[in-house]
């Protein structure tokens, strides 16, 4: 039996050679009460006979697991296998190299955010993004806040402040966490006036509806669902035609922003706003962390006159990008200008661009690796999801590599996740899935060691 004497005290710990080296880095609070942590966990053990000898070595390892974890945070790289390209539990969209480098830069130093370095005077943070939007979109002026959600609750406000907003029944959609239309609206402080039916809204509905009370039509994107079936929605040239007619703004609602044609990927039905604002859209709003494949923002693009609407609300403030977000904004733009440059360099763009051929070539790739080391699998054609609240029913082609059947592929899959970096798979009918589309090229040799180190024992 151990004793809890033999228990070293804090101070003994301090001075060992590994644990010593970390007092620099972290302080002498954090490796102190890391080591405290492990010692009252030893002195239950003791306590309660489950240890029993002091194992000077062990315990300093556990000591130094701790502070390990400590170092690296919370946060750290997950490598993205389940072939989910905006997979929102892993933060939706990585960016493009520039625009990392972008917002890193503008986090490490002081920049130029609201300054305009020829007049040495005061500028908006909005103009360098309000003008590539304007090239993209086609739009007369834009403006970018927070993320979709804060675009429309803003732009709402501004526009429809306790008046009503005519919106088709089909369209009032929960995009998941807590994104509501009808809560959405009663939060802008707009008045939601549904018309129509679910299946069937015709443009009738929306005149109808119209009275002294409204102050705009509303479209919003049914992002993840499709009604199928006997079905019905106005079109946005009608739903302007009518606004032109009795002077009412329309808002589109686009969630995603698909700025190149997203059927040249295989993806159909997704909105484009170049599209909504040629057809006469008084703004369009869309996420900077979905299609664009850009930081997490929100898009308002459309007239000048409501876009300055927009920027004066009070609300404004509240919602605004900070400059970490606006600087790899603006490098992510900058790369769509150019579609080629934009499937190069952004991932989001370049994964759902992969061929069904290269798809194949990356998973076999990564089977040959795995064959090399001993670890048995299948190499299988299957399908993926774009996510991230678009798309529902777009199922990608893909390639997967297949790990064995042992019966505890949950178990497995943890200790995937809690590794470093954490993997995350799909698993289908407890067998591990991985698809490579996801994976970027850099993370094909972490994620070897990752499957050989955590294979299960009767399959190594
Ligand atoms: C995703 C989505 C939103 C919310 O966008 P966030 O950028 O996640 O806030 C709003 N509207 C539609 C139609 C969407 O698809």
């Amino acid at each position: 039996m151990a004793s809890l004497r033999e228990l070293p005290p804090v101070h003994k710990l301090l001075v060992e050679p590994r644990i010593a080296s970390l007092l620099y880095e972290l302080g002498q609070q954090v490796v102190s009460e890391s080591c405290r942590d492990v010692l009252a966990h030893w002195r239950q053990g003791i306590q309660e006979g489950t240890i029993a000898t002091v194992d000077f070595d062990l315990l300093t390892r556990q000591i130094l697991l701790k502070l390990n974890q400590k170092q690296i945070g919370h946060f750290r790289e997950t490598i993205n296998a389940t072939g989910i390209v905006l997979h929102t539990n892993l933060g939706r969209a990585p960016l493009a190299e520039a625009a990392a480098k972008a917002a890193y830069e503008a986090g490490r130093h002081y920049l130029n955010l609201e300054l305009d370095l020829d007049t040495g005077e005061r500028s908006s943070r909005q103009n360098p993004l309000r003008k590539l939007l304007c090239q993209l979109t086609g739009a007369e002026s834009a403006t970018v806040v927070n993320n979709c959600a804060a675009a429309t609750i803003l732009t709402l406000r501004a526009l429809a402040l306790g008046r009503e907003v005519v919106v088709s029944r089909g369209q009032l959609i929960e995009i998941g966490g807590s994104f509501r239309m009808p809560e959405i609206m009663a939060t802008s402080g707009a008045i939601l006036k549904e018309v129509g039916a679910t299946n069937i809204t015709r443009i009738g509905d929306y005149e109808k509806a119209v009275g002294p009370q409204t102050a705009a039509l509303m479209r919003v994107h049914t992002s993840n669902f499709r009604i199928k079936g006997f079905t019905q929605e106005t079109s946005m040239e009608e739903l302007v035609e009518l606004g032109n007619r009795l002077q009412l703004p329309v808002i589109d609602d686009a969630g995603s922003g698909a700025i190149h044609d997203p059927t040249s990927y295989g993806l159909a039905g997704e909105p484009i706003p170049q599209e909504a604002i040629r057809q006469g859209a008084a703004v369009t709003l869309f996420s900077g962390d979905k299609l664009l494949g850009g930081p997490q923002a929100g898009m308002i693009a459309g007239k000048k006159e409501l876009i300055q609407r927009i920027e004066k609300d009070p609300f404004m403030r509240a919602v605004r990008c900070d400059k970490m977000t606006l600087a790899a904004l603006e490098r992510t733009l900058q790369l769509h200008l150019d579609p080629e440059v934009a499937r190069r360099e952004i991932p989001v763009i370049s994964m759902l661009s992969k061929t069904k051929e290269e798809l194949r070539q990356k998973a076999a790739g990564l089977s040959e690796k795995l064959m090399a080391r001993g670890l048995q699998h299948d190499l299988v054609e299957d399908h993926a999801f774009v996510g991230g609240g678009t798309l529902p029913e777009e199922k990608l082609p893909t390639w997967i590599v297949r790990l064995p059947q042992d019966g505890a592929a949950g178990e497995w899959a943890k200790r995937l996740r809690i590794g470093t970096p954490a993997v995350l798979a799909r698993i289908e009918r407890d067998r591990i899935l991985i698809d490579t589309r996801t994976v970027f090229d850099e993370q094909i040799e972490p994620l070897v060691e990752a499957l050989i180190a955590t294979r299960p024992k009767e399959s190594a």
